[in-house]
């Protein structure tokens, strides 16, 4: 799927933007009227007003989703019905996602291929395959004597708010609303500030799938406003979050200040990428450290910004991987042609760059990168050189297109140096040595590990974090569905066998 740069200007002029809250049906403004601003960070300009959602906004959502839940006419329904109205909702996806595309890359900054691929294909994928698990999802039979019979089956959690950041606005509302609207829940969004728009039109899609009023809810407006009357509302059952850690810790105790409703947690990251000192340090590996670091600008939190080197190809290794941070197009979002939009806000740009000054003051050394003149929020490529672990560049998640080169002396020092961290979301590991490989999966406390490759893993794999990046709980694959799910224990007594 891909676009011309005269394709999007054209799709980018006549866009009508849905900027109410959608509640029970309906697009609406906030009770007060009031409304806050999102920007286009490419331009630095203003892009529309939002309705700005507030306590009364979300008790109303709450109500909704409340009713529909108890009416049984989402959570009770025949799953091959479910099943139809979740296919409905991916066509309904792919058929729009230009103009999806398009309100994306503009309200976030994120390039437009980017948009595209993410909307085109794994947003409508999501709705897809958590619809097509709604009709193979069982419960079970537990084994026992003649005189019972016991029976474990699941239903859905009930009324859910979804918490989302900024960084894949559409894609991580699919990863959370699809399996939960797939379990039967019903469900309130918060998108982040910075990016209300594409979850609002999302909205309107599902209706038009044949979600029925109540069961989607979409709320803009801020974390302290908004966000917070999600996380300490009595009526909401669970919350699933993904965003800072920081701010993951307010949700927990939202919940054990209110009516400890469930709480699921994908946070940040400061995730290493391991090169041992077999691997051929050629274009695919290359290609693999830049895209770890730089793919979405580094606003990625699984983000591979700790590169352990072997020292005795460190050199090397930063000399191609400098040579490969300058060959991106940083730029205009909307041009297909674009490697890396802009940052998402001058605030966050302020914070990445301070970033790189905190990296040279403490004596890394400036390879490449740094802000790029005009107007927008532009960061380059960039890449730091003589990393030590104490360093601020090496412990705190950036967040935004900053690679630092970390030499190590062998695996155990390359175990210890990665493992040394409050995150554990993800690693890469290069080596050709498949026992040193699995040695390294292994024994590395992070969520996902992967191999001579930088990857999530896929659709069906679940995705989340050890220690300060995740709670137990798990985006994708069918452990996502689990989040939503409880089960409960049917147990019936039987009469004598005759
Ligand atoms: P954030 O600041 O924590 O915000 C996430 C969401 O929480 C937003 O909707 C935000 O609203 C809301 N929020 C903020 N303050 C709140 C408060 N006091 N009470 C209730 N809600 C509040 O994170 P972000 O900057 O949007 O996203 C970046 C972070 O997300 C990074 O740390 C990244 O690693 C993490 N992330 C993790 C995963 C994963 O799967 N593990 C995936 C993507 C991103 P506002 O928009 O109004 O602030
Ligand atoms: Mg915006």
């Amino acid at each position: 799927m891909s676009l011309t740069l005269e394709q999007t200007t054209t799709i980018a002029d006549n866009l009508n933007y849905a900027t109410q809250a959608f509640i029970d049906g309906s697009l609406c403004d906030a009770a007060d009227q009031t409304k806050f601003i999102t920007m286009n960070p490419a331009t630095g300009a203003p892009l529309c007003e939002v309705a700005h959602c507030k306590g009364a906004d979300v008790d109303a959502a709450v109500k909704a989703a409340r009713r529909s839940f108890d009416d049984g006419g989402w959570s009770r329904r025949a799953p091959e019905e479910r099943k139809e109205v979740l296919l409905k909702l991916a066509s309904l996806v792919r058929e729009n996602a230009h103009e999806l595309a398009v309100l994306e890359s503009l309200d976030s900054g994120k390039t437009i291929t980017d948009c595209l691929h993410e909307i085109g294909n794994e947003v409508a994928d999501f709705f897809q395959w958590y619809g097509e698990l709604v009709d193979k999802t069982f419960g079970k039979v537990v084994p026992t004597g003649e005189d019972a019979l016991g029976l474990v089956v699941r239903e859905p959690a009930g009324v859910v708010g979804l918490v989302l950041p900024w960084n894949f606005p559409l894609l991580m509302a699919a990863w959370k609303l699809a399996p939960a609207l797939a379990a039967g829940c019903s469900c309130i969004v918060k998108p982040a500030e910075q990016t209300p728009l594409t979850a609002i039109r999302l909205a309107e899609l599902a209706q038009q799938a044949g979600v029925p009023d109540g069961v989607l809810n979409v709320l803009p407006g801020l974390g302290e406003t908004t966000g917070q009357a999600i996380g300490r509302h009595p009526d909401i059952d669970i919350v699933s979050f993904t965003g800072s850690t920081e701010v993951g810790g307010y949700f927990l105790r939202y919940a054990g200040e209110s009516n400890l409703k469930g709480v699921g947690l994908e946070m940040g990251g400061k995730s290493p990428f391991i090169v041992l000192d077999d691997a051929a340090l050629d274009d695919d590996l290359i290609e693999h450290a830049a895209t770890s670091a730089f793919w979405n600008g580094g606003q990625n939190c699984s983000a591979n910004m700790r590169q352990l080197v072997d020292q005795k190809i460190a050199d090397e290794f930063v000399h191609k991987v400098t040579e490969r941070a300058n060959a991106y197009t940083v730029g205009n979002p909307l041009d297909p042609a674009t490697d890396i939009g802009a940052m998402v806000t001058q605030e966050h740009m302020s914070r990445v760059t301070g970033y790189i000054d905190a990296g040279k003051a403490e004596g890394a050394v400036l390879q490449t990168g740094g802000q790029k003149d005009g107007d927008g929020y532009f960061v380059t490529p960039t890449v730091f050189s003589g990393l030590t672990p104490d360093m601020t560049i090496a412990r705190e998640e950036i967040f935004g297109p900053v690679l630092g080169v970390l030499p190590v002396k062998n695996l155990d020092e390359a175990l210890h140096v990665a493992s040394d961290s409050e995150y554990g979301l993800h690693a890469t590991v290069f080596t050709k040595d498949i026992d040193k490989a699995l040695n390294l999966a292994h024994r590395l406390p992070v969520g996902t590990v992967s191999v001579n490759g930088f990857s999530e893993g896929d659709i069906k794999t679940p995705f989340g974090g050890f220690k300060k990046s995740g709670s137990l709980s798990r985006d994708n694959g069918t452990e996502a569905m689990e989040q939503y799910l409880q089960t409960k224990t049917i147990w019936i007594n039987r009469g004598a066998a005759t």
